[in-house]
Protein backbone atom coordinates (compact mmCIF):
# COMPACT_ATOMS: atom_id res chain seq x y z
CA UNK A 1 0.00 0.00 0.00
CA UNK A 2 1.13 3.71 -0.85
CA UNK A 3 1.57 5.69 2.51
CA UNK A 4 -0.45 8.82 2.21
CA UNK A 5 2.98 10.76 2.54
CA UNK A 6 4.04 8.89 -0.12
CA UNK A 7 1.28 10.11 -2.64
CA UNK A 8 1.68 13.82 -1.45
CA UNK A 9 5.14 13.78 -2.13
CA UNK A 10 4.83 12.06 -6.19
CA UNK A 11 1.58 14.86 -6.44
CA UNK A 12 4.17 17.69 -5.08
CA UNK A 13 6.72 16.11 -7.42
CA UNK A 14 4.20 16.34 -10.83
CA UNK A 15 2.93 20.12 -9.83
CA UNK A 16 6.67 20.74 -10.03
CA UNK A 17 7.97 19.05 -12.74
CA UNK A 18 4.19 19.52 -14.44
CA UNK A 19 4.64 22.83 -16.73
CA UNK A 20 3.57 25.63 -14.91
CA UNK A 21 1.78 26.70 -18.53
CA UNK A 22 0.08 23.21 -20.20
CA UNK A 23 -3.25 24.79 -20.02
CA UNK A 24 -4.43 25.66 -23.13
CA UNK A 25 -5.41 29.29 -23.85
CA UNK A 26 -5.56 29.06 -27.42
CA UNK A 27 -7.92 31.63 -27.91
CA UNK A 28 -8.49 30.88 -31.72
CA UNK A 29 -6.61 32.60 -34.52
CA UNK A 30 -6.99 36.23 -34.62
CA UNK A 31 -7.96 36.62 -38.91
CA UNK A 32 -11.34 37.33 -39.41
CA UNK A 33 -13.00 34.20 -41.14
CA UNK A 34 -10.37 31.86 -40.18
CA UNK A 35 -12.61 30.44 -37.92
CA UNK A 36 -13.33 27.80 -39.50
CA UNK A 37 -15.56 24.28 -38.20
CA UNK A 38 -14.96 22.54 -41.29
CA UNK A 39 -12.86 19.17 -41.18
CA UNK A 40 -10.19 19.16 -44.25
CA UNK A 41 -11.83 15.81 -45.41
CA UNK A 42 -15.14 17.65 -45.58
CA UNK A 43 -14.28 19.68 -48.78
CA UNK A 44 -15.01 18.52 -51.90
CA UNK A 45 -12.66 15.69 -53.78
CA UNK A 46 -11.20 15.11 -50.61
CA UNK A 47 -11.43 11.83 -48.06
CA UNK A 48 -9.65 10.84 -45.34
CA UNK A 49 -6.96 9.57 -47.42
CA UNK A 50 -6.10 12.94 -49.43
CA UNK A 51 -7.11 14.74 -46.16
CA UNK A 52 -4.03 12.50 -44.39
CA UNK A 53 -1.91 13.36 -47.12
CA UNK A 54 -2.75 17.09 -47.11
CA UNK A 55 -2.03 17.57 -43.39
CA UNK A 56 1.54 15.40 -43.83
CA UNK A 57 2.51 17.95 -46.34
CA UNK A 58 2.28 20.77 -43.82
CA UNK A 59 -1.52 22.18 -44.92
CA UNK A 60 -2.90 21.37 -41.56
CA UNK A 61 -5.75 23.46 -41.91
CA UNK A 62 -7.93 26.01 -44.21
CA UNK A 63 -5.96 28.87 -44.59
CA UNK A 64 -2.89 26.86 -45.57
CA UNK A 65 -4.82 24.91 -47.84
CA UNK A 66 -6.57 28.42 -49.04
CA UNK A 67 -3.55 30.18 -49.37
CA UNK A 68 -1.53 27.19 -51.42
CA UNK A 69 -1.21 26.89 -54.95
CA UNK A 70 -2.52 24.42 -56.87
CA UNK A 71 0.58 23.13 -57.54
CA UNK A 72 1.65 22.78 -54.13
CA UNK A 73 -1.26 20.96 -53.39
CA UNK A 74 -1.62 18.26 -56.42
CA UNK A 75 2.05 17.68 -55.72
CA UNK A 76 1.29 17.28 -52.16
CA UNK A 77 -1.74 15.05 -51.66
CA UNK A 78 -0.78 13.42 -55.71
CA UNK A 79 -3.88 14.50 -57.07
CA UNK A 80 -5.36 16.14 -60.42
CA UNK A 81 -4.40 20.16 -61.11
CA UNK A 82 -7.87 20.54 -61.69
CA UNK A 83 -8.62 18.65 -57.95
CA UNK A 84 -6.11 20.84 -56.22
CA UNK A 85 -8.04 23.83 -58.03
CA UNK A 86 -11.30 23.20 -57.02
CA UNK A 87 -9.84 22.20 -53.62
CA UNK A 88 -8.52 25.76 -52.98
CA UNK A 89 -11.56 27.86 -54.10
CA UNK A 90 -13.58 25.94 -51.75
CA UNK A 91 -11.55 26.06 -48.90
CA UNK A 92 -11.22 30.14 -49.67
CA UNK A 93 -14.90 30.46 -50.20
CA UNK A 94 -15.30 28.54 -46.38
CA UNK A 95 -12.96 30.98 -45.28
CA UNK A 96 -14.72 33.93 -46.29
CA UNK A 97 -11.27 35.87 -47.37
CA UNK A 98 -12.32 39.58 -47.69
CA UNK A 99 -11.65 43.09 -47.15
CA UNK A 100 -12.88 44.89 -43.86
CA UNK A 101 -13.04 48.38 -42.74
CA UNK A 102 -9.96 49.44 -40.09
CA UNK A 103 -11.96 49.75 -36.69
CA UNK A 104 -11.90 46.06 -37.41
CA UNK A 105 -8.09 45.98 -37.43
CA UNK A 106 -7.91 48.40 -34.95
CA UNK A 107 -9.79 45.74 -32.82
CA UNK A 108 -7.66 43.02 -34.08
CA UNK A 109 -4.84 45.36 -33.03
CA UNK A 110 -5.71 45.52 -29.11
CA UNK A 111 -4.78 41.28 -29.38
CA UNK A 112 -1.17 42.11 -30.18
CA UNK A 113 0.62 41.49 -26.88
CA UNK A 114 4.16 41.41 -25.91
CA UNK A 115 7.30 39.98 -24.57
CA UNK A 116 9.99 41.87 -22.26
CA UNK A 117 13.44 41.56 -23.87
CA UNK A 118 14.32 42.15 -20.14
CA UNK A 119 15.70 45.65 -21.36
CA UNK A 120 13.84 48.54 -20.94
CA UNK A 121 15.85 50.28 -23.46
CA UNK A 122 15.39 47.67 -26.07
CA UNK A 123 11.53 46.92 -25.54
CA UNK A 124 11.17 50.78 -25.82
CA UNK A 125 12.93 50.45 -29.16
CA UNK A 126 10.33 47.91 -30.01
CA UNK A 127 7.10 49.66 -28.73
CA UNK A 128 6.73 48.13 -25.91
CA UNK A 129 8.88 44.45 -26.84
CA UNK A 130 8.37 41.78 -29.60
CA UNK A 131 4.84 41.61 -30.70
CA UNK A 132 2.64 38.59 -31.60
CA UNK A 133 1.29 38.60 -34.94
CA UNK A 134 4.36 39.64 -36.51
CA UNK A 135 7.52 38.87 -37.35
CA UNK A 136 10.86 40.16 -35.44
CA UNK A 137 14.21 39.90 -37.00
CA UNK A 138 17.53 40.19 -35.40
CA UNK A 139 20.63 40.13 -37.94
CA UNK A 140 23.92 41.08 -36.65
CA UNK A 141 27.62 39.52 -36.49
CA UNK A 142 28.76 36.91 -34.60
CA UNK A 143 28.99 37.41 -30.70
CA UNK A 144 26.76 40.48 -31.68
CA UNK A 145 24.07 39.04 -29.15
CA UNK A 146 21.07 37.31 -31.44
CA UNK A 147 21.16 33.85 -29.30
CA UNK A 148 21.39 35.57 -25.95
CA UNK A 149 18.26 37.71 -26.76
CA UNK A 150 16.67 33.61 -27.93
CA UNK A 151 17.27 32.60 -25.02
CA UNK A 152 15.81 35.84 -22.54
CA UNK A 153 12.63 35.58 -24.91
CA UNK A 154 12.30 31.89 -24.26
CA UNK A 155 12.48 32.38 -20.82
CA UNK A 156 10.69 35.86 -20.32
CA UNK A 157 7.37 34.29 -22.43
CA UNK A 158 7.15 32.33 -19.48
CA UNK A 159 6.43 35.05 -17.35
CA UNK A 160 3.17 36.33 -16.16
CA UNK A 161 1.73 39.07 -17.89
CA UNK A 162 2.24 41.49 -15.35
CA UNK A 163 5.85 40.81 -15.23
CA UNK A 164 6.36 41.38 -19.14
CA UNK A 165 5.05 37.48 -20.45
CA UNK A 166 2.56 35.76 -22.10
CA UNK A 167 2.44 32.64 -19.62
CA UNK A 168 3.39 30.08 -22.55
CA UNK A 169 5.91 28.50 -23.71
CA UNK A 170 8.57 28.46 -26.68
CA UNK A 171 9.67 26.58 -30.01
CA UNK A 172 13.24 26.92 -30.40
CA UNK A 173 14.15 25.29 -34.05
CA UNK A 174 18.20 25.53 -33.57
CA UNK A 175 19.80 25.48 -36.49
CA UNK A 176 23.22 26.25 -35.56
CA UNK A 177 23.30 24.15 -32.30
CA UNK A 178 23.72 26.60 -29.99
CA UNK A 179 20.99 26.61 -28.16
CA UNK A 180 22.13 25.78 -24.19
CA UNK A 181 20.06 24.81 -21.49
CA UNK A 182 22.27 26.01 -19.40
CA UNK A 183 21.89 29.34 -20.37
CA UNK A 184 18.00 29.04 -19.80
CA UNK A 185 18.73 27.54 -16.06
CA UNK A 186 20.65 30.94 -15.71
CA UNK A 187 18.30 33.34 -16.92
CA UNK A 188 15.42 31.58 -15.36
CA UNK A 189 16.96 31.67 -11.56
CA UNK A 190 17.54 35.55 -12.74
CA UNK A 191 13.76 35.67 -13.60
CA UNK A 192 12.43 34.10 -10.47
CA UNK A 193 11.26 31.21 -12.75
CA UNK A 194 11.93 27.30 -11.34
CA UNK A 195 14.73 26.41 -13.92
CA UNK A 196 13.54 23.08 -13.80
CA UNK A 197 10.18 24.26 -15.43
CA UNK A 198 11.97 26.86 -17.14
CA UNK A 199 13.33 24.16 -19.13
CA UNK A 200 10.49 21.73 -19.76
CA UNK A 201 8.11 24.99 -21.56
CA UNK A 202 11.19 25.31 -23.93
CA UNK A 203 10.67 23.06 -26.87
CA UNK A 204 13.88 22.74 -28.82
CA UNK A 205 13.80 21.30 -32.53
CA UNK A 206 17.82 21.03 -33.77
CA UNK A 207 17.71 21.60 -37.74
CA UNK A 208 20.17 19.76 -39.02
CA UNK A 209 19.62 20.80 -43.05
CA UNK A 210 17.29 23.86 -44.59
CA UNK A 211 14.77 20.83 -45.79
CA UNK A 212 14.73 19.92 -41.35
CA UNK A 213 14.22 23.27 -40.56
CA UNK A 214 11.14 23.88 -43.02
CA UNK A 215 9.80 20.81 -41.59
CA UNK A 216 9.94 22.19 -38.29
CA UNK A 217 8.27 25.31 -39.33
CA UNK A 218 5.51 23.47 -41.17
CA UNK A 219 4.92 21.54 -37.80
CA UNK A 220 4.93 24.18 -35.47
CA UNK A 221 1.15 24.47 -35.98
CA UNK A 222 0.54 21.49 -34.26
CA UNK A 223 2.83 22.30 -31.28
CA UNK A 224 1.00 25.77 -30.97
CA UNK A 225 -2.51 24.81 -30.56
CA UNK A 226 -1.75 22.41 -28.48
CA UNK A 227 0.76 23.33 -25.61
CA UNK A 228 0.51 26.81 -25.14
CA UNK A 229 3.25 27.59 -27.21
CA UNK A 230 3.46 31.87 -27.38
CA UNK A 231 7.02 32.16 -28.54
CA UNK A 232 8.67 30.32 -32.22
CA UNK A 233 12.14 31.45 -32.37
CA UNK A 234 14.55 29.90 -35.16
CA UNK A 235 18.07 30.81 -34.68
CA UNK A 236 19.14 31.62 -37.32
CA UNK A 237 16.52 31.16 -39.99
CA UNK A 238 19.08 32.23 -42.98
CA UNK A 239 22.08 29.61 -41.92
CA UNK A 240 21.00 26.17 -43.12
CA UNK A 241 19.92 28.15 -46.29
CA UNK A 242 23.36 29.85 -46.98
CA UNK A 243 25.24 26.74 -46.68
CA UNK A 244 23.23 24.21 -48.23
CA UNK A 245 23.32 26.36 -51.02
CA UNK A 246 26.62 27.10 -51.61
CA UNK A 247 28.35 26.25 -54.79
CA UNK A 248 25.25 24.87 -56.17
CA UNK A 249 24.60 27.57 -58.65
CA UNK A 250 21.16 27.82 -57.25
CA UNK A 251 20.68 31.17 -55.62
CA UNK A 252 16.74 31.26 -57.22
CA UNK A 253 15.65 27.91 -55.72
CA UNK A 254 17.55 28.99 -52.57
CA UNK A 255 15.39 32.13 -52.41
CA UNK A 256 12.17 30.02 -53.34
CA UNK A 257 12.97 27.77 -50.32
CA UNK A 258 13.59 30.40 -47.97
CA UNK A 259 9.90 32.48 -48.89
CA UNK A 260 8.83 29.73 -48.55
CA UNK A 261 10.07 29.43 -45.41
CA UNK A 262 9.27 32.78 -44.37
CA UNK A 263 5.82 32.45 -45.50
CA UNK A 264 5.51 29.64 -43.18
CA UNK A 265 6.78 31.94 -39.95
CA UNK A 266 4.50 34.42 -41.49
CA UNK A 267 1.72 32.68 -41.18
CA UNK A 268 2.15 31.42 -37.77
CA UNK A 269 2.56 34.61 -36.69
CA UNK A 270 -0.88 35.35 -38.12
CA UNK A 271 -3.20 32.93 -37.57
CA UNK A 272 -1.91 31.98 -33.99
CA UNK A 273 -1.26 35.59 -32.81
CA UNK A 274 2.57 34.26 -31.89
CA UNK A 275 5.67 35.89 -31.50
CA UNK A 276 8.15 34.83 -34.11
CA UNK A 277 11.80 35.83 -33.64
CA UNK A 278 14.18 35.13 -36.15
CA UNK A 279 17.88 35.78 -35.90
CA UNK A 280 19.54 36.57 -39.03
CA UNK A 281 23.36 37.23 -40.06
CA UNK A 282 24.99 40.21 -41.76
CA UNK A 283 28.01 39.62 -44.46
CA UNK A 284 30.65 42.02 -45.68
CA UNK A 285 30.15 44.18 -48.43
CA UNK A 286 33.07 45.20 -49.87
CA UNK A 287 31.69 48.15 -51.93
CA UNK A 288 30.26 49.80 -49.65
CA UNK A 289 32.79 52.56 -48.67
CA UNK A 290 31.38 54.52 -46.29
CA UNK A 291 29.11 53.33 -43.50
CA UNK A 292 28.25 49.98 -42.18
CA UNK A 293 29.81 47.65 -44.76
CA UNK A 294 27.82 45.11 -43.87
CA UNK A 295 24.36 43.55 -45.02
CA UNK A 296 21.78 41.25 -43.40
CA UNK A 297 21.88 37.59 -45.49
CA UNK A 298 18.67 36.81 -47.29
CA UNK A 299 18.20 39.89 -49.72
CA UNK A 300 14.97 41.91 -50.55
CA UNK A 301 13.06 38.20 -49.77
CA UNK A 302 14.12 38.66 -46.14
CA UNK A 303 13.30 42.25 -45.81
CA UNK A 304 10.15 41.31 -46.68
CA UNK A 305 9.13 39.12 -44.37
CA UNK A 306 10.74 41.03 -41.41
CA UNK A 307 7.77 43.16 -39.88
CA UNK A 308 10.42 44.06 -37.33
CA UNK A 309 14.22 44.33 -38.22
CA UNK A 310 16.90 45.33 -36.10
CA UNK A 311 20.38 45.49 -36.57
CA UNK A 312 22.71 44.73 -32.68
CA UNK A 313 26.21 45.08 -32.65
CA UNK A 314 28.55 44.86 -29.96
CA UNK A 315 29.86 47.47 -27.92
CA UNK A 316 32.22 47.29 -25.34
CA UNK A 317 32.44 45.26 -21.89
CA UNK A 318 29.02 43.50 -22.50
CA UNK A 319 26.93 46.22 -23.87
CA UNK A 320 25.04 46.09 -27.29
CA UNK A 321 23.95 48.44 -29.62
CA UNK A 322 20.38 47.57 -31.41
CA UNK A 323 19.12 49.89 -34.01
CA UNK A 324 15.59 49.75 -35.70
CA UNK A 325 15.96 50.00 -39.06
CA UNK A 326 12.21 48.93 -40.48
CA UNK A 327 9.03 48.71 -38.70
CA UNK A 328 5.43 49.75 -40.09
CA UNK A 329 4.53 52.23 -37.15
CA UNK A 330 7.41 52.94 -35.26
CA UNK A 331 10.18 55.37 -35.63
CA UNK A 332 13.69 54.40 -36.41
CA UNK A 333 16.01 54.64 -33.41
CA UNK A 334 19.07 53.11 -31.17
CA UNK A 335 18.87 51.36 -27.71
CA UNK A 336 21.98 50.28 -25.34
CA UNK A 337 21.45 46.93 -23.74
CA UNK A 338 23.84 44.69 -21.15
CA UNK A 339 24.36 41.02 -21.72
CA UNK A 340 25.31 39.67 -18.40
CA UNK A 341 25.09 35.74 -16.85
CA UNK A 342 21.32 37.07 -15.83
CA UNK A 343 20.42 37.75 -19.34
CA UNK A 344 19.52 41.03 -21.02
CA UNK A 345 19.14 44.10 -19.08
CA UNK A 346 20.04 48.27 -19.08
CA UNK A 347 23.79 49.48 -18.68
CA UNK A 348 23.53 51.00 -15.46
CA UNK A 349 23.04 55.07 -15.63
CA UNK A 350 26.14 56.91 -15.42
CA UNK A 351 26.52 59.41 -12.73
CA UNK A 352 26.90 62.89 -13.80
P1 LIG B 1 25.29 35.75 -31.84
O1 LIG B 1 24.82 37.11 -32.22
O2 LIG B 1 26.43 35.28 -32.67
O3 LIG B 1 24.19 34.75 -31.71
P2 LIG B 1 25.47 35.33 -29.01
O4 LIG B 1 24.08 35.67 -28.72
O5 LIG B 1 25.85 33.88 -29.00
O6 LIG B 1 25.92 35.97 -30.39
O7 LIG B 1 26.35 36.13 -28.02
C1 LIG B 1 27.55 35.61 -27.51
C2 LIG B 1 28.07 36.59 -26.52
O8 LIG B 1 27.17 36.68 -25.43
C3 LIG B 1 29.37 36.19 -25.93
O9 LIG B 1 30.43 36.63 -26.73
C4 LIG B 1 29.35 36.90 -24.59
O10 LIG B 1 29.73 38.24 -24.76
C5 LIG B 1 27.88 36.91 -24.23
N1 LIG B 1 27.56 35.82 -23.28
C6 LIG B 1 27.24 34.56 -23.54
N2 LIG B 1 27.06 33.85 -22.42
C7 LIG B 1 27.28 34.70 -21.41
C8 LIG B 1 27.27 34.59 -20.00
N3 LIG B 1 26.98 33.44 -19.38
N4 LIG B 1 27.56 35.69 -19.28
C9 LIG B 1 27.84 36.85 -19.87
N5 LIG B 1 27.88 37.02 -21.19
C10 LIG B 1 27.61 35.97 -21.95
MG1 LIG C 1 23.99 32.89 -32.59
Amino acid sequence: MVKKKEIEKTLEEEIVVEPITTEKIFEGPIIPGIKSKMAISDLPGVGEKIAEKIKEAGFFDMMSIAAASPKELSNAAEIGDATAVKIINAAREELDIGYETADKVMERRKKVLRITTGSKNLDALLGGGVETGATTEFHGGFGSSKTQIAHQLAVNVQLPPEKGGLGGRALFIDTEATFRPERIVQMAKAAGLDPEVALSNVVVGRAYNSDHQFILAEKAGDLIRNHNVKLVIVDSVTAQFRTDFVGRGTLAERQQKLNRHLHTLQRLADVYNVVIYMTNQVMSRPDVMFGDPTAPIGGHIMGHFSTYRIYVRRSKGGIRIAKLIDSPNLPEGEAVFLITGDGLSDPPEKKK
